[in-house]
């Protein structure tokens, strides 16, 4: 590891570990925490791990009136043999910088990131839960502190890293949802924030959601906010149909955020010899594909669910019954590919698995 001068501060009181058996998403975190800050004069300087705790922010700080902030989300898992994984991590602190430009936030040092982070997960290494379907959830994140009312980027900001071990996404197996197709509210136009994973898109994005839970559906499908026409995503995941034969996915079109899992499920995909197109597709296209029969799976992908089948779509008056609302079968392949790679459990022929020492 190269030095970075980080400075490791232990926890005097290490807390009670959860039971795995009882873990939800994202309310208990572990022993410690990475933080970093950054200033015009010094830039980002200071790095350090410490007990995970509170901050302590002035009302002033700009985060709160203008929201430029920006984060990550990735896993680490344990494998059987007790070997710790982290899946991709670079292509997160990569798109953690594309973020952080978008939204005018100073870059981060890529290598010295991930050295942080592996760091931080040997301090919490006995964090990382082994039981079935669970593991640690990365949270990455960057928020402007300075204090100033004035419309203009912050001069000052800070990075930090939190951890939380998460339970099982399907504790009942994978179940495939119903999905409503959003046709007022729009989450990312192009030239906008859409490919940045930026806290506004997620609090501009709820209204819509809970619109969907009302009428009984799990999730939107978002449309391009020109047209209303071209699919996007679906909640906070990529999508993906099999048509025919074919996989098709909406092309990054510069509204739609890169997924991680994304792109590697296209890279399976491939190395598989299935047809895969990156392109514009529009629900018109999708709905005729359905009603000649040829609609054959349809789900979203993300690092929480990995992949996620969707069972029936709901567009306009139309309700798309999707393979009887059963897992499709490459769905099911790409779910126990990635996930039994992420584990351990299979070979990893394309080096996606970071190992973190002890
Ligand atoms: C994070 C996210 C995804 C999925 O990205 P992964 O890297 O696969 O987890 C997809 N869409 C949106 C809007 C997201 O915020």
């Amino acid at each position: 590891m190269i030095d970075t001068g980080l400075r490791i501060e232990r926890s005097s009181n290490p807390k009670q570990k959860p039971d795995p058996e009882q873990l939800s998403f994202g309310k208990v975190f572990t022993d410690h925490m990475f933080v970093m800050d950054y200033t015009e004069e010094k830039g980002w300087h200071d790095p350090r791990i410490v007990p995970y705790g509170s901050i302590t922010l002035d009302p002033a700080a700009m985060v709160f009136h203008y929201g430029q902030t920006v984060f990550e989300g990735l896993k680490a898992y344990r494998t059987n043999d007790d070997r710790i994984l982290l899946f991709r991590p670079e292509k997160n602190i990569q798109r953690l910088n594309r973020s952080c430009h978008r939204i005018s936030i100073p870059q981060i040092p890529e290598e010295a990131a991930i050295d942080y982070l592996v760091k931080l997960l040997q301090v919490d290494r006995d964090w990382v839960p082994s039981a079935e379907g669970t593991s640690l959830y990365i949270r990455p994140f960057v928020f402007a502190n300075e204090i100033n009312l004035s419309a203009v980027p912050s001069t000052e900001y800070t990075f930090m890293i939190i951890l939380s071990p998460v339970g099982s996404y399907y504790k009942e197996g994978i179940q495939p949802v119903n999905i409503y197709v959003e046709d007022e509210f729009t989450r990312a136009v192009r030239g906008g924030t859409g490919t940045a994973k930026t806290g506004g898109n997620y609090s501009a994005s709820y209204i819509a959601q809970e619109k969907a839970a009302e009428k009984g559906y799990a999730q939107v499908m978002w449309l391009d906010g020109i047209e209303k026409k071209y699919i996007e995503e679906v909640g906070s995941m990529n999508v993906f149909f099999k048509i025919d034969g074919e996989i098709v996915t909406p092309i990054l079109n510069g509204s739609i955020l890169e997924g991680v899992t994304r792109m590697s499920i296209i890279e399976l995909l491939r190395d598989w010899g299935y047809p895969v197109a990156e392109r514009k597709i529009s629900m018109e296209e999708l709905f005729a594909a359905y009603e000649k029969g040829k609609l054959e799976e349809a789900f979203g992908t993300g690092t929480a669910a990995v992949v996620s089948p969707i069972g029936q779509l709901n567009w306009k008056e139309h309700q798309m019954v999707i393979n009887d609302k059963r897992i499709g079968e490459l769905s099911k392949k790409l779910y126990d590919t990635l996930t039994g790679i992420q584990r351990g459990q299979l070979p990893d022929p394309f080096n996606w698995n970071r190992e973190v020492n002890e």
